[in-house]
């Protein structure tokens, strides 16, 4: 009981804090940018995140701490709601080649980015193929970002067939943490950025996710549990290898 009144304030806080926001800005700047922010907000609703879970965080919204989704991105069509999934995949043509450009901010865990790398091009049966690129043209940009205590990296759903293009990776943060950690989140936000959800999305209290077909289910050992910032899984389960195949083969 006593958690329910908890979440029923902290959902009204989180009201009253986005309408002291609203209210701050300026009137009359209704435009095409915030249509379009607008598109995007409805997309996020319509797989399946509540309104109180998504932050405002200038050109983007923040989902869960650690996925991005761009105001400006494309919204794919046609939202599917039923290991988990957005149900919005990068293409057959384009997974076999996502295009990592290492922002110099991220050269110095160029190990640990080759070390993630390695595991999702080493599934057997799957088309995800991740290369290393040292300039345009590139599908995924990753960057060092102060993103505060508590989260240790973002990533981005694909949209329109695309990867996700962005993944953010708190550097300083993640910096005491062990080489298989590290490498960890750094693979953890790959799997957003080529649609995985957290698997265990119920158990964080998260919005209900797609099951993968075949591969639904929790799974203590899943790279793609979320809130394990350090401690998690540092390879993909088993089941992580058959959701990879299952969506991408
Ligand atoms: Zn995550």
């Amino acid at each position: 009981m006593k958690k329910n009144m908890l979440c029923t304030i902290a959902v009204l806080l989180a009201v009253l804090f986005a309408a002291c926001k609203k209210s701050a800005d300026t009137p009359g700047t209704a435009t095409i940018e915030s249509t379009q922010a607008a598109k995007v907000h409805g997309y996020i609703i319509g797989l399946g995140f509540p309104a109180h879970t998504i932050v405002d965080n200038g050109n983007e919204y923040i989902v869960e701490g650690d996925i991005i989704f761009p105001k400006n991105m494309e919204v794919p069509g046609g939202v599917k709601t039923e290991q988990y999934y957005t149900g919005s995949l990068v293409s057959a043509t384009n997974v076999t080649n996502i295009r990592l450009y290492v922002d110099t901010s991220m050269t110095s865990m160029a190990s640990e980015i080759n070390s993630a790398i390695a595991q999702w091009n080493g599934i057997s049966g799957c088309t995800i193929h991740w290369t290393v690129v040292t300039g345009a043209p590139f599908d995924v940009t990753i960057t060092n970002y102060n993103l505060g205590s508590g989260v240790c990296g973002q990533g981005t759903f694909p949209s329109s067939g695309n990867a996700g293009n962005l993944i953010r990776i708190n550097k300083s943060y993640i910096a005491g943490n062990s080489f298989a950690q590290r490498a960890r989140t750094i693979c953890h936000e790959m799997g957003h950025n080529v649609s995985f959800r957290h698997t265990n999305w119920s158990a964080i209290g998260e919005s209900t996710a797609t099951d993968v077909p075949g591969v639904g289910g929790t799974d203590a050992s899943s790279i793609m549990n979320g809130g394990q910032c350090g401690s998690g899984a540092t390879v993909l389960s088993a089941k992580d290898i058959q959701a990879a195949v299952a969506l991408y083969h």
